[in-house]
């Protein structure tokens, strides 16, 4: 098995997305399964923090002390199984979400969640319960699992299958391949009712416990392999980017697309995104250099904010009703079709792509340029989500906060799910301090909403004060006493979701 402990692939590895570095004494580049045990097994009092594509934005995978095992080279994709509807497939850990999209293609197939950031890997998508923009209408990776396999601490294998092992009220028991019986109680804690939800570990009475590992960050133990279900690719897909005169413009415009209306809408829309005035503003100068940047329309230079939404259908029909409808909706808020970039073929939809992708990439860009001055600096994005009704209260909420607070930032991401991300960018570590102290008030009145705190990003390491507004100090604890259920030593990935106290 291949290991590093060389500078150079030690840097590389020692991070993720959330530019946050780490230290660990080696490596591991397991190849199997049974590599997999034998880590476990050779390093029984060893802290070990898994790894997967390192996109992460929460420093999930950067270790903080021990080895590291990444698994990017359990790559393998077994045989499709083509079903009445769809299909499935078992996958590796290390699979790319680019590599699974591709392998897909020909069966005229695809797996719904998409976080725009396609060099993800499989594990860590399971592992955090991404989701990304259409999960407005396919919600987080937990709807496409059906079957995992898990390497427990000790190198117990548990392999979890979808209905098969539901806990009897808070009551569970599940059964390792050796035969070992694996009994708890689950805590008492009521998840907030919000569509998008990865704070901590999913928990419900009656739960399927194959979905206590989904989300749970690698905190539990290695996933070693994912049955996914795949659904079947509508024959077009059109999307729209639509630039509007204001904020409140958009919002009135998410909720006529969200088919908040007398009408019945001819289609639900895949995705709903919005971009702020100060994230066009960023992606105006991105444009300006960047290459990938270049592909796309230039962006109309008069300050607006956007809206980009996506149909699928094999019914061309439905697709141009659903487009007029779109059309009639953003001229009742003043937008104007003339300025509204529409695509109705996949050339076209993959600049809207680009489009898409760019503000997060941009962001993360402006954060490394900022760690050369200062370095203790990392990402600074929100992740939290609202029930509906309480949209224009938390964009307010936003938008003053950061206005008192006088910071550059950006507001883009799923407000069709209410879940925006409010990126600041500090010039300073004292407004870094204080943006966390910003995130740290928004928290405590996202979760008066009945809100989350982390919609799709997972706890990780940089977001753990957070979680104490939404759970009290005895539910986290009893979430804790958990994890020591299949992790006694608490070895396994140390500092994600709990702070951890030697
Ligand atoms: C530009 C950009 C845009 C993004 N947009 C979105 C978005 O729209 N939606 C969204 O949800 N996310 C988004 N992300 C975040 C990120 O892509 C996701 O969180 C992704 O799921 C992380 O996958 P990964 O393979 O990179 O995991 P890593 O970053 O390597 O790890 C993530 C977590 O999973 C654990 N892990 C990884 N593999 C395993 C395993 N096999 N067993 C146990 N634990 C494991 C790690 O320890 C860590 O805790 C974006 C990131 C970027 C950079």
């Amino acid at each position: 098995m291949k290991t590093a402990d060389d500078k150079g692939t030690m840097l590389e590895y020692m991070r993720d997305e959330s530019r946050r570095s780490g230290n660990c004494e080696k490596i591991f580049f397991p190849t199997s399964e049974e590599e997999v045990i034998s880590i476990f097994k050779e390093n029984p009092r060893t802290p070990i923090t898994f790894q997967g594509g390192r996109t992460g934005v929460t420093a999930g995978c950067v270790p903080d002390g021990g080895i590291a095992v990444n698994l990017e080279r359990m790559n393998r994709i077994l045989p499709l199984k083509p079903q009445k509807y769809g299909g499935s497939i078992i996958v590796q850990p290390g699979v790319l979400l680019q590599t699974l999209r591709q392998h897909l293609r020909p069966y005229s197939l695809f797996f719904p969640p998409d976080p725009t950031e396609t060099t993800a890997s499989l594990g860590g998508m399971v592992s955090c319960n991404s989701s990304g923009a259409r999960s407005f209408k396919y919600g987080s990776v937990r709807f496409y699992i059906t079957a995992l396999r898990m390497i427990l601490p000790g190198g117990e294998k548990l392999h979890l299958k979808r209905g098969a092992c539901l806990a009897r009220g808070r009551h569970f028991s599940l059964t390792c391949e050796s035969g070992k019986r694996i009994s708890g109680v689950l805590p008492d804690i009521t998840m907030p009712a919000v569509k998008k939800h990865t704070a901590g570990y999913y928990i419900r009475p009656d739960m399927d416990m194959l979905d206590l590992f989904i989300g749970a960050e690698g905190t539990l133990g290695a996933v070693t392999a994912v049955e996914l279900k795949l659904l079947p690719v509508k024959k077009e897909t059109w999307g729209a980017v639509i630039f509007l005169p204001s904020e409140a413009a958009a919002l009135r415009l998410v909720r006529l697309l969200r088919g908040e209306t007398a009408l019945p809408l001819t289609l639900e829309p895949e995705a709903l995104e919005y971009f702020n005035s100060d994230t066009l503003r960023l992606l105006r100068r991105a444009q300006r250099s960047k290459e990938a940047l270049c592909q796309m329309e230039l962006l109309p230079a008069e300050d607006c904010c956007a809206l980009y939404t996506e149909y699928a259908s094999d019914n061309r029909k439905a697709l141009k009703a659903a487009f007029e409808e779109t059309c009639s909706a953003m001229e009742s808020v003043g937008g104007d079709p003339r300025r509204t970039w529409a695509a109705i073929n996949s050339r076209n939809m993959d600049k809207l792509h680009q489009f898409r992708h760019a503000a997060p990439e941009c962001v993360n860009t402006r954060i490394s340029e900022i760690k050369k001055d200062c370095p203790s600096v990392t990402k600074l994005g929100t992740d939290m989500s609202v029930p509906d009704h309480c949209l224009e209260e938390v964009m307010s909420l936003y938008n003053e906060g950061l206005a008192a607070g006088g910071f550059d930032s950006v507001i883009f991401g799923h407000i069709g799910s209410n879940h925006v991300h409010v990126n600041i960018i500090p010039r300073t570590m004292d407004e870094f301090n204080r943006g966390k102290e910003l995130f740290g008030r928004w928290a405590k009145d996202v979760a008066a909403m009945g809100g989350t705190v982390c919609a799709e990003h997972g706890v990780g390491k940089i977001k753990t004060a957070l979680l104490s507004e939404l759970y009290t100090e005895k539910q986290l604890a009893s979430m804790q006493d958990l994890k020591k259920i299949f992790d006694p030593c608490q070895l396994l990935n140390r500092g994600n979701i709990f702070s951890f106290l030697p």
